[in-house]
């Protein structure tokens, strides 16, 4: 019996582990190989990585935790968590089971990508999502929106940095105050809905019904995360309306001794995760410090 099973090793689940071994708790840690930033070669916005590639991040996370005896990392997909505060089961896509105190989720988040032709390829690459991350690398270049449903906020922040927004229709027709909105903005509104996206040069093309246009780099203004793991519907764990888990200071979720930290959950008093490499570390963090602090009080 484990102190501690940290399925997911992303920052948060890495953070996790180390602030455990640490500590000198015994820790199992899971993971499946499925990152969030899997396709993305470089990670921007994260103090002395900035620009670091994601592999690289995890790869010396994995070198520093061997240092760590309470530290065991295992490449495993779980299945299914049940049991409850000082048992639970983990049950391994190999058939084995492992047993902790505690459990702290750090599964992640896919992101459902609206259903554009190429976009897939390109995601990570050279279609984005999060301006903090990638904006900057599209400074005096020029840039397509696809979808009109985030479009404004991100033409709010995009247009200091990009030197022209083309917003793409996906299906939708933009409405009269939607299209002012994103004009006043600076943003340039096409008359016909993106059909595909495929590499051009070092750019993208946009293929539309009346002629494609070449941009420097595609950020997406609408589509959604989810879940990658459905171990918070196994658990009953209470829900917020963003998808996400939710949790308290120390990452505490309604259920005693399951955590949660990274993307996959947020507090009550955010709309969503504070989705970054950094923000998912520090979430780690602290569900670390607050099970090895609960498991002192025993
Ligand atoms: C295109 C793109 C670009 C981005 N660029 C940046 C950037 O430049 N800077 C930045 O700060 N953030 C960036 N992000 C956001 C960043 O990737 C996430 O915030 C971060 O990865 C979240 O970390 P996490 O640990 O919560 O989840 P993840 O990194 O997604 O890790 C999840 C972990 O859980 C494991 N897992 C899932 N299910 C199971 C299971 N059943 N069993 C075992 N293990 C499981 C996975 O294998 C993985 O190890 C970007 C995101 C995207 C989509």
């Amino acid at each position: 019996m484990d102190d501690v099973i940290v399925i997911g090793a992303g920052p948060a689940g890495l953070q996790a582990a180390l602030t455990l071994g640490r500590m000198h708790r015994s820790v199992l840690l899971l993971d499946s190989g499925e990152y969030r930033n899997a396709t993305v070669a470089h990670m921007h916005n994260v103090v002395t990585h900035d620009g670091t590639p994601p592999s690289q991040f995890r790869t010396v996370a994995r070198a520093q935790l061997e240092s760590y005896a309470d530290v065991t990392v295992r490449e495993a997909t779980a299945t299914a968590v049940s049991g409850a505060a000082d048992d639970f089961s983990v049950t391994l896509d190999d058939g084995t089971t492992a047993r902790a105190r505690r459990v702290i989720l750090a599964t992640g988040v896919v992101d459902d990508l609206p259903d554009i032709p190429g976009l897939a390829e390109l995601w990570g690459r050279r279609a984005f999502t999060c301006p903090f991350c990638d904006g900057h690398e599209h400074a005096g270049r020029q840039v397509a929106l696809l979808g009109t449903a985030r479009a404004a906020h991100l033409v709010a922040l995009l247009g200091r940095i990009a030197a022209g927004i083309t917003v793409f229709p996906l299906g939708e027709s933009p409405s009269d105050e939607e299209r002012r909105a994103l004009e006043t903005r600076g943003a340039r509104v096409h008359a016909a809905p993106a059909a595909a996206v495929r590499a051009d040069g070092d750019g993208v093309r946009v293929e539309t019904a009346v002629g494609d246009v070449v941009v420097d780099g595609v950020f997406v203004a609408t589509g959604s995360m989810r879940q990658r793991a459905p171990f918070a519907e196994q658990l009953g764990l209470r829900m917020l309306s963003s998808g996400a888990i939710e949790i308290d200071e120390f990452g505490r979720t309604s259920v005693a001794g399951v955590s949660a930290a990274g993307d996959l959950a947020h507090r009550a008093t955010l709309p969503g995760p504070v989705a970054s490499v950094v923000m998912a570390a520090a979430a780690g963090q602290m569900a670390a410090a607050g099970l090895v602090q609960e498991l002192a009080a025993h």
